[in-house]
């Protein structure tokens, strides 16, 4: 199962959009005769279109496929967490795609998600199977070494990497959401970000105030300088700066 499959003729066709991101229809390529050779982004074998109980549309590996496919035994609760984050993703304004991998290997990206003007790129990654902190800080860095910032998402509960590296605990719906009354002393320009309760990140934190945060909420920022400005004290591990952008309007649902 998955959301991305290689067309023969328009390139990378992505499931999860109307024009399947190339001015194509899903009736253009679901269940047509004869049939279009589809073939899965990571493993180059064929793929047929599907729409699931949930009218979900979606590529699955036809019959006989290779056991080392990346995309094979992902479950169900894994791609619907990746099209929350590719549509939150599209919500911020940014470019998303699903289910990439780097020329090389190196990486292979959930959700990549780029900005417009295409100098900066972040992976959002819905890691439900369990994973060592080492396992995940070496992954980390394998993006940073490629210039993309990574942010970890679960929906689970006491997961032990949560604030180790940028990562989000996303079980019910998150939003950013602009205090009506203004900045508070406490966050002065920052923006607080709350999974309904308690309090799960800082965006763009005051560097006066560093000391007020708890220890492990990520902190948000949008852009190098901001980063700059908040990890130079030495307040703030760099781990825990999560690049993002939001939009101009006044929240940003993350679902
Ligand atoms: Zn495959």
């Amino acid at each position: 199962m998955a959301f991305a499959a290689i067309h023969p003729e328009v390139g990378r066709i992505d499931a999860t959009l109307q024009d399947l991101g190339c001015g194509l229809s899903w009736a253009a390529v679901y269940k047509v005769r004869p049939r279009i050779p589809l073939s899965c982004p990571d493993c180059g074998y064929g793929v047929h279109t599907k729409i699931s109980t949930r009218k979900l549309h979606y590529f699955a590996h036809d019959p006989g496929r290779p056991a080392g496919c990346a995309w094979l035994n992902e479950s169900l609760e894994h791609h619907l967490l990746k099209l929350e984050l590719a549509t939150a993703v599209r919500a911020a304004d940014w470019h998303a795609e699903l289910e990439v991998r780097a020329p090389d290997g190196t990486w292979r990206a959930d959700v990549l998600a780029s900005s417009h003007d295409g100098t900066r790129r972040i992976a959002w990654e819905a890691q439900l199977s369990p994973i060592t902190n080492d396992d995940i800080r070496e992954r980390t860095e394998r993006y940073q070494d490629n210039g993309i910032d990574v942010c970890w998402v679960s929906p689970a509960d006491g997961v032990p990497w949560i604030g180790t590296v940028p990562s989000i605990r996303k079980k019910q719906a998150a939003r950013v959401e602009f205090d009506p009354a203004g900045a508070t002393a406490d966050y002065a320009y920052g923006i607080a970000v709350y999974l309904r309760r308690p309090l799960y990140g800082i965006l763009r934190p005051s560097p006066a105030f560093l000391h007020r945060l708890p220890p492990t909420v990520p902190v948000f920022v949008r852009n190098a300088r901001e980063a700059q400005l908040i990890t130079a004290p030495g307040k703030i591990d760099p781990a825990r700066v999560v690049h993002f952008d939001l939009p101009d309007h006044e929240q940003m649902s993350l679902i």
